[in-house]
């Protein structure tokens, strides 16, 4: 059954509110998420900037530290050396020796005592006794640096020196003629940064290295055999270190540690101090306070959504109501056509619409012939039925978006057909009487007669006079003996014979 009905538009701006209300709320849970990962990322940054701010006071203080106290051991050592090259040296007793080379040289539970090999390696002062027992040292690296050229201040790899971890310090003696007579040293003991590094509250996964400008490993905290020693001035990390005075670096170490940020600070020194810490600890804090606003936020939004969805629906549901309602109360509820209301209003916006686009409209009037008899003799119920029967036949020629088929009343109908001129209009309404007549001839004798007018309103006419026109020539149909087509004729109409 096709009845041609047209799908009301009147809940359109109630969809459209619909989809509104979801944009918009999708639009503010994007704002505002945009807004809390702005400010998350904000927060991220400055957690970055204070841990390398951190770092870099912790690495430059520990690097001044240890940079004094080898200045100051350098200080005697250097004293010591401009002492051995006074050539009256040799003829002083040993304690006035001991006397000269050693009153002034710093002393500290964590420097070793200063020695003086001859040029052959041979332990000849020892500021700890005024006779050493015979020791040599021509083997050691720092012994040969200073025998090959003057190397200035020679730090050693770390090394078991009189029993202890340490790191000897050693300059050359030079003769007058530049000759090599022998060698200055002293050591740094392993205790000087166990206990500059204990008094530091470090993290767990912190690390603190102190490498020699070569890239040697001088010490580590954690303590670390593996790694002190090792020359680590492959790492590209680490040359910059070597070369740059301030900088930082992201590495992990190696392979199985976490990324680290590597920090250094004025290292013009002769040992350089890198601090690192685990991205992971510099961002713990962030990350928490991140995943808790996050999970707030997601839950906001899923809130805001559901809402949103759930007003949606109701929205579309009551949009859904009105829809049925206002189906209902514009169709006629045997035939399922529009009924007279609507017709009444269809045919008002119609007509005013072909005024304004000087179209034609054309209306067809049908009433069923003998219909009184028909009922009578088969029941009302059967009448019912052929109503129904003539509406079907109605609706399936009449298939334009703009075109109305309603009842008008009783066993009478009402086709508004926009834009069809006269002849289009009369061939409509013949398709349709012939359509009852075919199906009525299969079932009981029931035809239709129809009244056909169609015209271009002006200004000045009135829907009404088409109605009028419709129905005289529906009267003359009738007159003619029914189950056939009039076209109205008129001053005010166009005609078609
Ligand atoms: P004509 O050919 O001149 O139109 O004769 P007619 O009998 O069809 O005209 P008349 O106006 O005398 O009778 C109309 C009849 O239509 C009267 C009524 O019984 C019947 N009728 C009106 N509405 C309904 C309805 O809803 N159902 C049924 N079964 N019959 C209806
Ligand atoms: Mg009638
Ligand atoms: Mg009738």
């Amino acid at each position: 059954m096709g009845f041609g009905r047209r799908k009301d538009t009147a809940s359109r701006p109630w969809r459209l509110s619909a989809k509104l209300l979801i944009v918009s709320s999708i639009v503010t849970i994007l704002g505002f998420s945009a807004i809390c990962a702005n400010v998350m990322l904000d927060m991220r940054r400055s957690e970055e900037e204070l841990a390398r701010q951190t770092l870099e006071n912790l690495a430059s203080g520990i690097d001044s530290d240890i940079a004094r106290n080898v200045e100051l051991y350098d200080l005697s050592l250097r004293s010591v050396v401009s002492n051995m090259e006074a050539p009256e040296i040799d003829q002083v007793s040993k304690a006035l020796r001991q006397l000269i080379l050693f009153d002034h040289a710093v002393t500290d539970r964590h420097f070793g005592a200063i020695q003086v090999f001859d040029s052959a390696g041979k332990l000849v002062v020892d500021a700890s006794t005024l006779d050493p027992p015979p020791e040599n040292r021509s083997d050691e690296e720092y012994f040969r640096v200073h025998r090959d050229r003057d190397v200035g201040l020679f730090i050693s790899r770390p090394m078991l020196h009189h029993g202890t971890f340490a790191i000897v310090l050693s300059r050359r003696i030079t003769g007058e003629d530049g000759r090599f007579l022998g060698v200055v040293a002293g050591s740094i003991r392993f205790s000087y940064f166990h206990d500059l590094f204990g008094r530091l509250h470090l993290g767990q996964n912190d690390v603190i290295s102190v490498l020699r400008r070569d890239g040697t490993v001088i010490m580590r905290t954690p303590f670390d055999l593996d790694v002190i020693g090792k020359n680590l001035g492959d790492v590209p990390g680490v040359k910059r270190a070597l070369s740059e005075p301030s900088g930082s670096y992201t590495g992990a170490g190696s392979p199985n540690h976490p990324s680290r940020l590597y920090v250094w600070r004025d290292g013009t020194r002769p040992l350089v101090v890198l601090v690192a810490k685990p991205w992971d600890d510099i961002f713990r804090l962030w990350r928490i306070e991140a995943t808790r606003i996050g999970a707030i936020i997601g839950a906001l939004a899923l809130f805001v959504l559901g809402g949103a969805l759930f007003l949606a629906r109701e929205i579309s549901r009551r949009a859904e109501a009105e829809e049925k309602l206002e189906e209902l109360a514009t169709t006629d509820a045997l035939t399922g056509l529009r009924n007279r209301r609507k017709f009444d209003a269809a045919i008002e916006s119609e007509w005013r619409r072909a005024a304004r686009q000087k179209r034609p409209l054309a209306l067809l009037m049908i009433d069923a012939d003998h219909f009184k008899t028909f009922n009578d003799t088969f029941g009302h119920q059967a009448g019912d039925e052929v109503l129904i029967g003539i509406a079907i036949c109605i609706s399936d020629s009449v298939r334009r978006a703009g075109d109305c088929a309603a009842r008008y009343g009783g066993e009478e109908f009402a086709v508004l057909l926009p834009g069809l001129s006269p002849s289009q209009a009369f061939a409509s309404a013949e398709t349709i009487r012939l359509k009852v007549e075919q199906w009525c001839g299969e079932t009981a004798i029931t035809t239709v007669s129809i009244g056909v007018a169609s015209m271009v309103p002006d200004a000045n006419s009135q829907w009404t006079a088409m109605v009028r026109a419709a129905d005289e020539a529906l009267y003359a149909a009738k007159a003619s003996g029914r189950n056939c087509t009039v076209l109205a004729s008129g001053p005010k109409l166009s005609l078609v014979a």
